[in-house]
């Protein structure tokens, strides 16, 4: 199978690209390398079945020629991540939405299997634990940037849907939980990373709010694995959604400590208050648990890594960072950050 993967320079689709090429397939990525790297698959950028075009989403020429080779296309790039959405919303809204309608409308012409990538953040203020795939989904006010992403992704499933519905088009949703693992960066406000390097300086761990609000961890080879599963079987995921996730919950004090503990590091947590990580009136959700009952039915996922291996794994990438000094990020004027 021929696999586009959009966005497949970043975290998840760079783990993507390489478990697809592990089993024979051919990738190629297209990725503007906004939040993603050429750290991230410099290990199989020359590898025969693997290509890569440096390009935004919105190059319709581009779009058009690696969608005219590919069987499927998992659809990843997106403006990711709280810090940007809270601070670039236009950004946020157009890469989503526009970027979304660009692939559908080319996985259409070359009739592409498709997997499109949606967030837990759809379930937005919702209190119900653990979330399901047909629950109402409450966001906050338009006011609030932050729910520009939230906004956004639901308007590509909605798109996503009907592809599927009005021209047969075999759509999956997958709505991702944090997912975690070597390779993410924390320059995005993402709280693992963030923390496995703070702590591994000695640093202090900042949480944001009171440490109580929880979330769940998935490791993002139990994420490919998924995602790989729901594209090698559109005769029971087309038109349909699944949740992606841990249920082990975690509260983000706990995370902190567990962190500090696994790292043997001397890191005080500090805490400071969501209006001065954000902007005043900044929402964060208590929970956000999910129900996965419905991709285990379907195709019997269920995520295998504990929280320790998750953190163990993340250490040992960050560590061997430090070590080597290999920080640069490659942008498309080749100049190193
Ligand atoms: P990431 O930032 O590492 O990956 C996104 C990739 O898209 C990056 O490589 C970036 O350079 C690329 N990109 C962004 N805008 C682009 C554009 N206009 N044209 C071409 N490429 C562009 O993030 P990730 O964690 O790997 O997320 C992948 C997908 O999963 C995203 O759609 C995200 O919304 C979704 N998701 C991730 C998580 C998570 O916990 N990691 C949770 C929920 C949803």
């Amino acid at each position: 199978m021929q696999v586009l993967i959009t966005g497949g320079a970043g975290f998840i689709g760079s783990h993507l690209a390489r478990a697809l090429l592990e089993r024979g397939d051919r990738v190629s990525v297209l990725d503007n390398l906004s939040t993603g790297s050429f750290e991230n698959i410099r290990a199989f950028a020359h590898h025969p079945l693997y290509s890569f075009a440096i390009d935004d989403l919105r190059n319709a020429l581009v779009l058009d020629r690696l969608a005219s080779e590919a069987d499927a296309i998992v659809h990843l790039a997106a403006a990711v991540g709280v810090q940007l959405v809270v601070e670039r919303p236009t950004e946020t809204i157009e890469t989503n939405v526009l970027g979304t309608h660009a692939v559908l409308a080319a996985a259409r012409r070359y009739r592409c299997r498709t997997l499109l990538a949606s967030t837990s953040e759809v379930y937005g203020k919702g209190v119900k634990a653990p979330f399901s795939e047909e629950d109402d989904l409450l966001l906050g006010a338009s006011s609030r940037s932050r729910w520009s992403y939230a906004a956004s992704k639901l308007l590509d499933e909605f798109l996503g849907l009907a592809a599927y519905r009005e021209f047969g088009l075999p759509v999956t949703i997958a709505r991702f939980f944090n997912t975690v693992g070597p390779g993410q960066t924390g320059r995005y406000g993402m709280v693992v990373p963030r923390f496995v390097q703070a702590a591994l300086r000695n640093e202090p761990l900042t949480v944001y709010g009171d440490g109580t609000q929880s979330r769940c961890f998935c490791h993002v080879r139990d994420t490919v694995r998924a995602i790989i599963d729901l594209l090698d079987r559109p005769d029971i995921t087309a038109g349909e959604i699944y949740n992606i996730g841990s249920s082990h919950e975690v509260t983000i004090t706990e995370l902190a400590q567990t962190v500090i503990e696994r790292t043997d590091s001397r890191s005080p947590i500090q805490y400071i208050p969501y209006s001065e990580a954000y902007a005043p009136g900044f929402e964060d959700m208590q929970r956000r648990v999910p129900d996965t009952t419905k991709i285990r039915n379907a195709i019997g996922w269920t995520p295998k890594y504990t929280l320790a291996q998750i953190l163990d794994d993340v250490i040992d990438y960050e560590r061997s960072r430090l070590g080597s000094g290999d920080h640069f990020h490659f942008t498309p004027g080749g100049r190193q950050l």
